[in-house]
């Protein structure tokens, strides 16, 4: 796969497919630019070389051309990132977007609106690409949160640039950093899982049980998995269609010799509420009234001393109901944990909304070795699945 640090950009205008698909408040002001900050590197690198940027991008889920999700909104942030002026054309395709870049000059940057204003886009319309790819001399991927996409702007367009594509410098540092997890980084390598269900996380499970040395369960998915084995959870969250799968899945780790680590005790309230009363127990043994929303203080404190002795891991989905303070402290001591583990050389990446979310909650962004960008496209790569905006730029029409 080849990188855009091997081609030289002097006077060349690359067509840049980023992911600028950021949260905008209530003025359309960008409310975090997390991901405007993150395509940085590969821009810069293309006008330090001499060359020209087109920048498209989707935002949001548009029904058609709609104002509020209109990529004008973020031009003013994209220019204080970079300081440089940005020319924002308000079309993506058409004769007038085509004749201001035919105007560009070295070190110029252009934003096109956005791309879903046309359902083309999604369609993975060949027409639509082919007017995308007038825009641009080389073709540069760097939008890793579209990059699980079969879309016109994400891999049909490759079609156009033949030996003229390249991986962005953040798609290609996300790509590195799952790669790390998956096969090249150091053991023990430890998977911690969490989050409400079990079936969302199935595949993972599946891909990751060859793969990892040790999973931490833990999150609302872990009644599942003690609900099959005989335990009393109560009324906490569990699949009971999903108990026979559960069985399976330990099987597959004890037959792949990967330690699977469950809690033993949990944080249970009479009520899905922060105001709820709670106990301390078993995990299985919870009565009837009561639901787990957090690990337990042991389970807290095993958690942490498997994840410390890591090397590499991989952090997806909350202990338990993190987002009330008082079942937090699970996530916050995993959170905890990982930091320390980094601290000591361990190479930390987490990914997934909610870890994210709970990772700058608790002020944990600058502790972990890496946070990704794209959710739903990290969880399919973790799945094994070839995102179609990455095997777009290995093949050669
Ligand atoms: P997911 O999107 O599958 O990663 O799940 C994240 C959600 O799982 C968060 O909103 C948590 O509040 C929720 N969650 C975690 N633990 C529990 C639990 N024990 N009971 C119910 N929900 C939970």
């Amino acid at each position: 796969m080849k990188t855009i640090l091997g081609f030289n950009f002097s006077n060349k205008t690359a067509l840049i497919r980023v992911d600028f698909n950021v949260p905008l408040d209530a003025s359309l002001q960008v409310a975090d630019n997390t991901r405007i900050l993150s395509a940085k590197p590969t821009i810069l690198k293309v006008l330090n070389d001499g060359g020209s940027c087109v920048l498209m991008s989707h935002l949001g889920r548009p029904k058609g051309n709609q104002a509020n999700l209109s990529l004008s909104h973020i031009v003013s942030e994209i220019e204080k990132i970079l300081d440089k002026k940005v020319t924002f054309a308000p079309d993506c395709i058409g004769a007038e977007t085509e004749s201001i870049v035919n105007n560009i000059k070295p070190g110029d940057i252009i934003l096109l609106e956005n791309l879903r204003f046309y359902s083309e886009e999604t369609e993975g319309d060949v027409a639509f690409a082919e007017k995308l790819s007038k825009l641009g001399q080389v073709y540069v991927n760097d939008a890793f949160g579209s990059a699980h996409r079969n879309h016109s702007s994400t891999s049909v367009i490759t079609k156009f640039f033949n030996n003229k594509k390249y991986l962005g410098l953040l798609l290609h540092k996300e790509v590195l950093a799952i790669e790390k997890v998956l096969t090249t980084g150091k053991k023990p390598v430890i998977a911690v899982l969490g989050g409400a269900k079990v079936s969302s996380k199935i595949t993972i499970i599946n891909n990751i049980l060859g793969k990892v040395d040790e999973i931490i369960l833990g999150g609302g998915m872990a009644y599942t998995f003690i609900k099959a084995q005989g335990g009393e959870v109560g009324d906490s969250i569990c699949e009971y269609d999903k108990l026979g799968l559960a069985i399976e899945l330990l099987n597959k780790a004890k037959a792949n010799n990967v330690i699977m680590h469950l809690p033993t005790d949990v944080i249970a309230a009479d009520s899905f509420s922060n105001n709820s009363n709670t106990i301390e127990l078993d995990i299985f043994n919870i009565p009837k009234g009561w639901q787990g929303l957090d690990i337990g203080p042991n389970t807290r404190k095993s958690f942490a001393e498997t994840i410390i002795n890591a090397k590499t891991i991989l952090w997806n989905g909350p202990m338990g109901v993190f987002e009330m303070t008082n079942f937090a402290n699970g996530t916050k001591a995993v959170g905890q944990a990982i930091k320390t583990a980094t601290k000591k050389g361990a190479f930390s990446l987490v990914g997934g909304g909610d870890s994210v979310s709970a990772v700058k909650q608790f002020g944990l962004a600058n502790d972990v070795s890496y946070i990704s960008t794209g959710g739903g496209a990290m969880l399919e790569f973790l799945e094994g699945k070839k995102l179609p905006g990455i095997a777009a730029l290995q093949q050669n029409p």
